[in-house]
């Protein structure tokens, strides 16, 4: 397939001669009017109803016992970490395969990551993969999971849903259970995504999303920590918004906390979000199904949800025949104004997580080389 022909396809999908971003946000529902009544009413900031209001509709859409709104997605996944028991010197294990900030906020906290690889089913961190490298690099001690080679301790496990396509969470948790590993969850980019069911990112203790402005909705930035357990809900909204002891006037704080609380100019913008996502997800489906039958039969593999789950199909993907295809499918459709993009380079080719530990990334190193992903906004499109 040419790119000339992907290139006539968006076009015709989005019936426009114009740029076509990869994700672009869009405004049509209470957005202007909510964040005026912010500005009006002067609770721009830490003060305000929105922050409550998001958090609630964010644990009835998710059905997780506690939401936590964050300044952003990697904020969310900090926290997430610190909640988990993730201390400086730790190790924790996640996918090469993922966006930079997964890795980030561990590094900011004094831990390291160690690289596995992910499944070709779900494109994020691999069961199997993860049990193989344990076995073979961990062992069981008082001090519960510890890396035999480097006698650090191994504290948690970061899958992310790739494109928001969930990972095999059951097995994942079985893994976690039985090497003693909290389970923390990336679902930046799945929210709107169900594992047999369930919402991505409720499974694990922690699960961290985003509202950056590329993702399915957005607050300008910011991000949530989702909560499987009410207590552990309510200490997270306590240490992400400075650890101060609820006092009418004085000061007083029980820990080191963070200033990662939502401001409500942005959590307004995420609830009239909310109004709409539904709506957006139904919209990706079709986008996503129109894809599908565009590369049906064709030597381009367009990627789909795992038979477990229901995906939001945040960006549309395709796995190219050869990293050659690869280049003139980027090249050709950026000259013609239709974004596309590769995937991110893989973690360890970085210079900051270059010695990380790693496992063989066989599948990571193949997407590396062969992904595409596609024109992605929600738009109107007749089912
Ligand atoms: C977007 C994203 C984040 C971070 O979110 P921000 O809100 O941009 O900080 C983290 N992990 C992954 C996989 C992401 O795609």
């Amino acid at each position: 397939m040419k790119p000339s022909s992907i290139v006539e396809f968006v076009r015709d999908t989005y019936q426009t001669n114009d740029f076509i971003p990869l994700h672009a946000p869009t405004f049509n529902g209470n957005e202007k009017a909510y964040v005026m009544e912010t500005i009006d009413s002067t609770f721009v900031s830490s003060v305000g109803k929105f922050v409550d209001d998001f958090e609630h509709k964010m644990e009835a859409f998710t059905g997780t016992a506690k939401a936590v709104a964050t300044v952003n997605g990697t904020a969310a996944l900090h926290a997430a970490l610190y909640m988990a028991g993730v201390e400086r010197g730790d190790l924790v294990v996640t996918q090469a395969l993922t966006f930079v900030a997964t890795c980030n906020a561990l590094y900011h906290m004094g831990a390291e990551p160690i690289f596995v690889d992910v499944s070709p089913v779900s494109l994020g961190l691999c069961p199997k993969a993860l049990e193989h490298y344990l076995e073979e690099h961990a062992e069981i001690t008082a001090q519960g999971c510890v890396h035999k080679g480097r006698k650090q301790r191994i504290k948690a496990v970061v899958p992310m849903h790739t494109f928001g396509h969930p990972v095999e969470l059951d097995e994942l948790l079985a893994v976690c259970h039985k090497w003693q590993l909290a389970l923390v969850e990336d679902a930046a980019e799945s929210l709107g995504s169900f594992y047999k069911g369930k919402h991505t990112g409720t499974l694990g203790e922690f699960g961290a999303v985003s509202f950056n402005g590329n993702k399915i909705i957005t607050t300008g930035g910011g991000g949530m920590v989702l909560c499987r357990d009410l207590e552990d809900g309510k200490r997270t909204k306590h240490v992400t918004t400075t650890a101060k002891v609820p006092h009418p006037f004085e000061f007083y704080h029980d820990e080191a906390g963070f200033n990662y609380r939502m401001p409500n100019l942005n959590a307004a913008l995420g609830c009239a979000q909310m109004e709409v996502l539904e709506s957006y997800l139904q919209q990706k489906r079709v986008l996503a199904a129109r894809y599908q039958d565009f590369f049906a039969g064709g030597d381009f593999a367009f990627v789909t949800e795992p038979s477990y789950a229901q995906s939001n199909y945040w960006l549309n993907a395709v796995i190219c025949p050869d990293s050659d295809m690869r280049d003139a499918l980027l090249a050709g459709t950026n000259e013609a104004g239709v974004m596309t993009r590769p995937i991110w380079q893989l973690m360890h080719r970085l210079p900051m997580f270059a010695d990380a530990p790693r496992g063989d990334l066989t599948q990571s190193e193949y997407i590396e080389a062969h992904l595409v992903n596609l024109p992605s906004t929600p738009v109107l499109l007749a089912g």
